[in-house]
């Protein structure tokens, strides 16, 4: 096999995975130790880039008031910005 060939093969791997990646749905919980349910979940701006990125179909995560939510990716638009992402804005560090 010569590199040519290497390169389609991975191509059509690549392929394959996108298409199972359309596929998912990705549960957000987040851990609340004060509360027996998960706490607010949504996701932030960085984590929807990633998650758009990857293909991921789906999002579940719980709103403020403790619905579980469920759209698709493509329907979710959110500016928010956790805390330490912002923190991190500030000092000029980039994460991702
Ligand atoms: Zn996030």
């Amino acid at each position: 096999m010569d590199s040519k060939e290497v390169g389609k093969s991975l191509g059509f791997y690549e392929g394959k995975i996108k298409r199972k990646m359309n596929k998912l749905t990705i549960y957000i919980a987040r851990f609340n130790p004060s509360r027996k349910f998960s706490g607010p979940s949504a996701p932030c701006k960085s984590c929807m880039c990633k998650i758009k990125e990857i293909g991921i179909k789906k999002i579940v995560y719980c709103d403020r008031v403790g619905n579980i939510k469920k759209c698709l990716t493509k329907d979710y638009h959110t500016d928010y910005m956790t805390p330490g992402y912002s923190e991190y804005k500030k000092n000029n560090i980039n994460v991702i």
